[in-house]
């Protein structure tokens, strides 16, 4: 049992990194429920008239050390009554392990685990190849447990990242595919508050958590990217202070206005195509350091395979995540393209 005014729960969750047994926090105003290491659900007492609920979820990747700050430290302000919340809240640190190495994981990446893919192929007799996987599936059981509390209410699921390398748009969200759902006006403003204002719009399934809650909970879940991976410590606060205010505002019951959104503020991509490594030979021909969202002109090698150039085929294109050291058939970029969205959007 731990005393949570004493130690912060970022500290506790540290030091368990797979399990933590449950355990409940009395509280004046909220009910506090530990679930396992790194999963606090916090409820007002009073109920909200604002049916919307919450999951923050960071350290998915455990060295994006600036949204599990964030979380952290708003986390600590609701249990010390510096600030209150009137919404219901599932926080997660994803990936206990991975914080204590300063990795990004620790076997296995686990925002490729999501939506069952934790359980494929199965190689243990528990049906996991590794403890992420083993993970990724109580997070998903951790997410039902929570979303499923509330029935008929609004769902909202961030999950916080910051990204490996600069990005010439430094915040950036991607919105998982909705499949022919239209996308939330409401949640472009409310990302806009946040800083971030350049989405990329995914057209098809992934195995990430946040395609996973809009897709087996009906959520508004996104992928949003802070800023670049810095250790603890080192994170410049004020370039997270948008970001952290508006995520407190929205447990606070604040209810954006989307009639306000204007596609004119945002940069808005979408998938123009994937390159997916195919051999050993592969390269990506551009700096170590080029920014995500650097566009690229039609004609121009981005990537070499096997002797043979691969090129910017649209007017222009933009990299995205690029990583020439993926295994072979995995994605080693994507390219992006600008979109007109004003017809899908409500
Ligand atoms: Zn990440």
């Amino acid at each position: 049992m731990y005393d949570l005014f004493k130690t912060d729960f970022l500290t506790v969750t540290r030091e368990n990194e797979w399990h933590l047994e449950p355990f409940e926090v009395e509280h004046s105003d909220y009910n506090i429920s530990v679930w396992d290491s790194g999963v606090m659900h916090i409820e007002p007492k009073q109920v909200s008239e604002v049916e919307r609920c919450y999951v923050f979820s960071s350290a998915v990747h455990g060295n994006e050390t600036a949204p599990i700050e964030i979380c952290n430290e708003i986390i600590t302000q609701v249990l010390s009554k510096k600030i209150r919340i009137t919404q219901p809240a599932l926080f997660i640190f994803g990936n206990p392990a991975s914080i204590n190495i300063g990795q990004r994981f620790v076997e296995e990446n686990m925002n490729r685990l999501f939506s069952g893919h934790h359980s494929k192929p199965k190689t243990d007799s528990n049906g996991f190849r590794n403890k992420e996987c083993e993970r990724a599936a109580k997070l998903e059981e951790y997410v039902t447990r929570f979303f499923e509390s509330y029935p008929g209410w609004h769902r909202t699921h961030y999950d916080l990242h910051t990204a490996i390398r600069d990005s010439a748009h430094e915040k950036f969200a991607v919105y998982p595919f909705l499949h022919g759902k239209k996308w939330s006006k409401e949640q472009f403003e409310i990302l806009r508050a946040m800083g971030v204002t350049t989405f990329l719009l995914m057209e098809k399934p992934a195995t990430t958590f946040s395609y996973y809650s809009a897709r087996e909970h009906g959520a508004e879940a996104f992928t949003v990217e802070l800023g670049k991976v810095r250790p603890f410590g080192q994170n410049d606060q004020s370039k997270f202070a948008a970001a952290k205010q508006t995520l407190i505002e929205l447990l606070q019951g604040k209810v954006f206005d989307g009639s306000q959104f204007d596609q004119a503020n945002y940069q808005i991509m979408t998938v123009f195509r994937e390159i997916n490594k195919k051999d050993d030979s592969f390269e990506l021909c551009f700096s170590d350091d080029a920014a995500n969202f650097t566009l690229y002109k039609k004609g121009d090698v981005i990537a070499k395979e096997n002797g043979q150039d691969i090129v910017v085929e649209a007017e222009e294109e933009a990299i995205v995540f690029p990583n020439a050291n993926v295994a072979i058939g995995q994605r080693a970029l994507l390219m992006v393209v600008p979109k007109d969205i004003t017809n899908d959007v409500e």
